[in-house]
């Protein structure tokens, strides 16, 4: 596989976005060893979950929505999208109910794009200085996860991908944990690796 052997030297890991994409394509995958799955829709994962083998790790990807925390809370192994002190409760009471701690990505705004999801710099001091987050023993910070503007201007891409790292590199400076630092799609994981990602979420690049 193409992205798997280009990926070896970055040590980054790959996640196969799977999202819309049939429970025979997600078993191909998993029984050629990817166990690395990310969908955006909460139905969607768990109807999948339940039908796939327990062995694989499920990956939140897109916006979660508060009241559907619940549904994944008791098996999904990063949600990379969070960006509230409020869904961080919420998530933190549903895996206290399910008895483990969930890891999780804050999700940073780092496209042109108004569209694009995630916290800006302000967003982003406020959330880890609100006093509630040391109170959240159920979840558990690993990193930071972004997402790029879509264009065909490959030194943008980069500035972007180049500026999260920078900040990925800050706050683990200054004593945050910081493993993961999720970027990177099809179109533009390789500049992705390039930047600092360690974790590349593709999806149509590999499944077709
Ligand atoms: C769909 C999606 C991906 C994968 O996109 P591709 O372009 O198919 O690789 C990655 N990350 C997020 C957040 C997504 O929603």
């Amino acid at each position: 596989m193409r992205i798997k052997n280009r990926l070896e030297p970055y040590a980054a890991q790959l996640v196969a976005v799977s999202k819309f994409r049939p429970l025979a394509q997600l078993q191909e995958a998993i029984d050629a060893g990817q166990l690395h799955l990310g969908e955006n829709r909460v139905q969607e994962m768990v109807e999948k979950q339940a039908a796939l083998p327990s062995t694989v790790c499920w990956h939140q990807i897109g916006t979660l929505q508060r009241n559907k925390a619940k549904y994944i809370a008791p098996f999904v192994h990063l949600v990379h999208s969070v960006e509230s002190i409020a869904l961080l409760q919420e998530l933190d009471k549903q895996a206290a109910k399910a008895g483990r701690r969930i890891p999780y990505l804050l999700q940073m705004h780092i496209a042109q794009e108004e569209t694009k999801q995630g916290l800006d710099r302000t967003g982003l001091e406020t959330l880890l200085q609100d006093p509630l987050l040391p109170t959240l023993q159920h979840v558990e910070l690993r990193g930071l996860m972004g997402m790029a503007t879509q264009t065909e201007d490959a030194a943008q891409i980069t500035a972007e991908f180049t500026g999260l790292r920078v900040l990925f590199d800050e706050l683990q400076q200054a004593g945050y944990p910081m493993h993961t630092l999720s970027m990177g799609m099809s179109n533009d994981w390789e500049l992705a690796l390039e930047a600092g990602s360690t974790m590349v979420r593709v999806g149509s690049a590999l499944f077709s």
